[in-house]
């Protein structure tokens, strides 16, 4: 769309919108009265009604699924701009917001939709500081499969039909950061490097503990989120859990259950042990994001809210991050520069984590709990709410660990730079999905290396995501090695270098060699087959 056509289509918003604003399309949810979730058909139909409102936004494709859907992607800043050229032109924040990921978590979907809707039509606002990108239907094949909610959403308050959690091939979306086997995943990562985000909120609901809180929040997770991470968790989001109390009624606190792996005792066991996040690996988008070093934050609405509360409570919370990123976009943009020069020159010389735990040492801090009690029968008092139970609405807070920082217990420099044999042509691929510059190495010499010998491999037996994870174990000693002209060069001095180096490193928790892309040639005392360069490309070994 040229220039000038877009000012046709402002005035032609300016113009008709306060005629219109009460034939604004309303989504599903807000027509059904909150019993009913939009279909894939009802999503494109209120972003077609808003365009034929003259409504301003720009519409573009994220991609398309394995059935052939196009996912919608929504471009919102005043003044309207239509490439990632013209945004970052305009230096602001760009905050990119996705639903709908596990299609069985419907409030995400319903609470983007409107939001884009309101945005787009206020006078001034939030949109005149930022630029929203807006995904309201990430997983939409999964979304098409609807079943009742006992089936696909077990532990959720309604609607009664919901969209199931996986994508059509099978595969849980919110794993596949790292092995990017999904479409819907590699158009998430081209989005990430055309549009370059500094904000990523992905939208989900909870599954399970009873506690006092309308939604629940995460940071990336992991370590190795350096420049952002512990930015997003010490300032951002205390900050948002105060606004969410105070201007819109919502209590919020970080992710967690009362156990490491949520059970059904947790449900009316009064004595809690502990309140517990997930996980920090890049597998999961907020994580991989993080990486990026940008912003990252993680949704989860309360499953046992009802639906419309759900839908109200996320909408706030994104309303809340767009104000606030928009107020802090001049110190958000010096905290990512930063980190972007640093990583650019290889000046970042500290260990970085490849491998992380759970905290050892938690914070104890006050975290609200529902008294749950036995009915004495079989029973559903409540979608959602196990047989035999039913909620009491009563709330009771107790001081309780709180294990929602990881620690790291590997790290390890950033090389010079990697080298891969030519014939690794898929890990290539996966590296610049990921935004990692990969070149040949393009002279032939001899380098002074760091390989890894593999001492033994080992082959998760359980299956999971279609995969048998792989991990390596052996020891790095100095070494030189003939790098040919045909072989890949990976540089450590590029802004993506901790993606790099926890997709290359062979000791990463979430890497390539996870993901068994370089299972066949790992061999027990063999070299692994990428290395570390000691020298930097270019310089005299
Ligand atoms: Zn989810």
């Amino acid at each position: 769309m040229t220039a000038r056509t877009l000012v046709v289509v402002g005035v032609l918003a300016a113009a008709t919108l306060g005629a219109t604003r009460a034939t604004l399309p309303r989504t599903r949810a807000e027509r059904s009265n909150y019993t009913e979730t939009s279909t894939y058909a009802d999503v494109i139909g209120f972003i077609d009604s808003l365009q034929h409102a003259g409504v301003p936004f720009t519409r573009q494709v994220l991609g398309r699924t394995t059935e052939g859907r196009v996912l919608p992607l929504l471009v919102l800043s005043r003044p309207l701009v239509t490439t990632p050229a013209q945004a970052r032109a305009l230096h602001r924040p760009i905050v990119y917001v996705q639903a709908n990921i596990h299609a069985g978590e419907v409030e995400g979907k319903e609470a983007l939709l409107a939001l884009v809707r309101d945005l787009a039509t206020q006078q001034r606002g939030v949109l005149d500081s930022i630029v929203l990108i807006a995904v309201p239907i990430y997983n939409a094949d999964g979304n098409e499969r609807f079943a009742a909610q006992s089936v696909n959403r077990t532990e959720q308050n309604g609607p009664e039909q919901v969209g199931q959690r996986p994508n059509a091939q099978g595969f849980d979306l919110n794993r596949d950061y790292v092995k990017a086997e999904a479409p819907e995943t590699r158009a998430s990562l081209a989005a990430f490097e055309r549009w370059d985000p500094d904000v990523f909120v992905d939208l989900h609901t909870t599954d399970g503990s009873f506690h006092g809180y309308a939604l629940t929040y995460a940071p990336s997770l992991n370590p190795a989120s350096l420049a952002a991470g512990a930015y997003t968790r010490d300032s951002l989001l205390p900050e948002l859990r105060r606004r969410m109390q105070a201007r819109d009624g919502f209590a919020v606190f970080d992710y967690g259950n009362f156990d490491s792996g949520y059970e059904e005792r947790d449900i009316t066991d009064t004595v809690k042990g502990g309140w517990y996040s997930y996980d920090h690996r890049p597998r999961y988008g907020t994580n991989f994001f993080g990486m990026r070093q940008r912003i990252s934050i993680l949704s989860e609405a309360y499953s046992h809210d009802p639906f419309e509360r759900r839908v109200k409570s996320t909408y706030a919370f994104v309303h809340e991050i767009l104000s606030l990123v928009a107020e802090r976009g001049a110190q958000i943009g010096r905290i990512e520069r930063s980190a972007d020069s640093a990583f650019s020159r290889g000046a970042f010389d500290a260990p970085l984590p490849i491998r992380s735990r759970l905290t050892t040492a938690p914070d104890t801090l006050p975290i609200a709990f529902e008294v749950m009690a036995r009915t004495g029968d079989s029973a559903l008092t409540q979608p959602g709410v196990p047989r035999g139970y039913r909620r009491t609405g009563e709330f009771r807070t107790r001081a309780m660990p709180v294990y929602v920082r990881f620690e790291p217990t590997d790290s390890s420099q950033i090389p010079k730079g990697w080298i891969l044999p030519a014939a690794d042509t898929a890990a290539v691929a996966l590296l610049r999905l990921h935004g990692v510059t990969v070149e040949r190495a393009a002279r032939a010499i001899t380098d002074r290396v760091s390989e890894f010998v593999v001492d033994s491999v080992q082959s998760n037996p359980r299956e999971f995501q279609k995969h048998h994870e792989t991990r390596v174990f052996g020891s790095w000693r100095a070494s030189s090695a003939r790098v040919s002209p045909d072989m890949w060069l990976v540089r450590g001095n590029q802004r993506h270098s901790v993606v790099a180096m926890y997709l290359l490193d062979p000791e990463s928790d979430d890497g390539l060699t996870t993901w068994n892309v370089f299972d066949r040639e790992l061999t027990a005392g063999s070299a692994f087959p990428v290395r570390r360069l000691l020298t930097r490309a270019g310089d005299s070994p």
